[in-house]
């Protein structure tokens, strides 16, 4: 049966079953890592740009597009294909995937798509679901293995990466839900690019401005986020929860807040 953009019309949930098989040798071995529009979500980036021995700068610079979501007009990159016939992914090779390892979490979940990804099928509720991708060149939907999206989220390591960048599903949520009330300033989606992109720069924020004068973070937290960048990008979505929605996430210092709420009464 074909279907719309290959996207089959049915919402999977993490006990919806399937068939499918991927390997080395098969006929259509990488036939599914060219022409894509991948966005690239936070901690898929850093895992490459450590792969690559590259700075954040260096890895958007060389990898990256920059693209604006258009429902939640929030700020992302996607993964720049080669200019050659097909569109490839510059990391693909012949002998397949050089940083599979380290590959980004949409070529994990495939032929699995992760409904936040699509804006239009954000569930205000939050609640996770599944749709299932079926491209005419990909065998792999023919196999008799079957697994439930639970057992192929792990064996494919998804989870880590989906608990990590849970902050930035949360952020688009959010800002969906408020889509119509609530237009983010220019210097907010500043914020939020440098967040999802560029670890780099946050922990120059964080480390090296006045940030630490202003909010109150307790030193393990800290200590932390020096070292483990999975850490810095979860405390910097936090972060923008706080500053943007309000959340009681990390907290202003008191008198830094006094001295705030007084420059407001005077205005
Ligand atoms: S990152 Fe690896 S698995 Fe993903 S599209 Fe590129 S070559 Fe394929
Ligand atoms: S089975 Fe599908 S996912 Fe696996 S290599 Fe073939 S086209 Fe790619």
């Amino acid at each position: 049966m074909k279907y719309q953009d290959g996207i089959e019309p049915k919402k999977y949930k993490a006990d919806s079953r399937f068939n499918f098989a991927c390997h080395k040798g098969k006929e259509c071995y990488t036939h599914c890592c060219s022409d894509l529009n991948m966005i690239l979500t936070p901690y898929d980036i850093v895992r490459m740009k450590n792969r690559l021995g590259l700075t954040s700068d260096q890895f958007l610079a060389i990898y990256t597009k920059p693209e604006m979501l258009a429902r939640t007009q929030l700020p992302v990159v996607t993964l720049k294909m080669l200019d050659d016939d097909n569109k490839s992914c510059p990391f693909l090779t012949q002998q397949g995937c050089t940083i599979y390892e380290d590959r980004p979490v949409t070529c994990r979940y495939y032929p699995l798509g992760m409904a936040s990804f699509r804006e239009q099928e954000i569930e205000p509720t939050g609640e996770d679901f599944f749709f299932m991708v079926r491209e005419a060149h990909c065998l792999g939907h023919e196999a008799d293995k079957e697994w439930t999206v639970s057992e192929w989220r792990k064996d494919q390591g998804v989870e880590l990466y989906d608990e990590i960048n849970r902050g930035w599903m949360e952020f688009m949520l959010r800002k969906k839900s408020f889509a119509f009330q609530m237009e983010l300033s220019e210097q907010s989606r500043s914020m939020f690019f440098m967040v999802s992109s560029n670890v780099d720069k946050l922990k120059r924020l964080i480390f090296e401005s006045t940030f630490l004068d202003k909010f109150d973070i307790e030193k393990d937290v800290l200590e932390k986020i020096k070292t483990d960048e999975a850490a810095l990008l979860k405390f910097g979505f936090d972060w923008l929860q706080s500053a943007l929605f309000g959340a009681d996430k990390v907290k202003m210092r008191d008198e830094v807040l006094k001295a705030y709420n007084e420059k407001a009464v005077e205005k």
